[in-house]
């Protein structure tokens, strides 16, 4: 039985990859979510698994190191999400990035290395922005890294760390590269989970600059599935894009789900500094050689994504925290 370390297992995607591990027809695992309860982190999120047998819940950051080499030593399989991961509080202060990004998953790969040598599968888990704008075309996992936000420069140093203990310690390291998530169980301060929320207290959309920022959006169940081919099927020292294949402007998701609100307006406000045109990802290489396509229709998912906020209020209402724009 595989035992798997997840970091940032309540967060937002972490959370839906824990949840699908113990109640979809994977194989069976026992997981451990190790988890800082950060603002983005709620425990919450993993209910639906919190009696399983096979799951347990440790509170602790990932920058301690006594605490994160006891549970690496425990575990041969480690899928590492742990992130600070909003663009607009990196531009407030990449303070907390840096530490947590960088330091966290070094801690991480040093206790890897130290422990279980090659022996151990690290699947870290990047993000399409480490590579920057792309004007036209598509980023190859070949490409150079140019990323222009604070929170993207710490993904891709931690990134290139994740590499680096692959080729200097032989650790069975395997870099994924998403673009954007949306769906269920999102923090309102990203940009979908904030229009549905802010559409559904009645208020408007807030746009950045001419709102023609484009994205590829992939639903988070399938990045957690692209995830698990990748735990499962990857190879060591490979870099693996994830993308939805569905690229759109802001502009238009903001229209698309005032439709499906039935209500509001988009407001536009002043342009986010660095602010990236365009993400634009190549999945061939993922597709070809793992065999991953996303299962879910982007126009499909939307829809079930505004009914999952609809219908639970109680998740985001309260805390309704960090609904700056962007
Ligand atoms: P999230 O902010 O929802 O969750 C992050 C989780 O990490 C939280 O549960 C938080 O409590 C935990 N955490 C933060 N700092 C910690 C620390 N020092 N020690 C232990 N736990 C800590 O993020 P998310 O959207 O679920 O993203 C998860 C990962 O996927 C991140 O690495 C992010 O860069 C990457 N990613 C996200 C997207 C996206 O669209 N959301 C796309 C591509 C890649």
């Amino acid at each position: 039985m595989d035992r798997i370390l997840v970091t940032g297992g309540a967060g937002f995607i972490g959370s839906q990859y824990v949840r699908a591990l113990l109640t979809d027809d994977s194989p069976p695992a026992t997981v451990t979510v190790l988890d800082g309860l950060t603002y983005a982190g709620r425990l919450d999120n993993l209910a639906p698994v919190a009696t399983h047998p096979s799951f347990r819940f440790v509170q602790g950051d990932i920058c301690d190191a006594p605490l994160v080499d006891t549970l690496v030593a425990e575990h041969e399989q480690i899928v590492h999400f742990a992130a600070e991961s909003h663009v607009d509080r990196a531009i407030a202060d990449g303070t907390a990035f840096a530490r947590t990004n960088v330091l966290g998953t070094q801690t991480l790969l040093e206790a890897t290395a130290r422990r279980h040598g090659d022996a151990a599968v690290f699947v870290h888990v990047s993000t399409d922005e480490v590579y920057g704008s792309v004007p036209t075309g598509s980023s190859s996992e070949r490409d150079l890294l140019d990323p222009s936000s604070p929170y993207s420069a710490t993904k891709a140093a931690s990134d290139l760390l994740a590499l680096a203990y692959h080729r200097t310690h032989g650790v069975d390291v395997r870099v994924t590269r998403c673009a954007n998530n949306y769906g269920p169980y999102q923090h309102p301060e990203k940009f979908i989970a904030r229009c549905i929320t802010n559409l559904l207290d009645g208020g408007d959309v807030p746009l950045y600059g001419d709102g023609l920022n484009v994205r590829d959006w992939l639903h988070v169940a399938d990045h957690a599935r692209a995830l698990d081919l990748v735990r499962t099927k990857g190879a060591a020292g490979e870099i693996y894009n994830i993308g939805g294949g569905t690229e759109l402007p802001n502009r238009e998701i903001a229209e698309r789900l005032i439709a499906l609100c039935g209500r509001g307006r988009i407001h536009r406000v002043a342009d986010r500094p660095g602010h990236d045109r365009r993400y634009s990802v190549d999945c061939s290489k993922i597709a070809g050689l793992l065999g991953f396509v996303p299962r879910h229709d982007f126009d499909t998912g939307l829809e079930q994504t505004v009914r999952w906020y609809a219908g639970h209020r109680a998740w985001w209402a309260p805390p309704a925290t960090g609904k700056s724009a962007g």
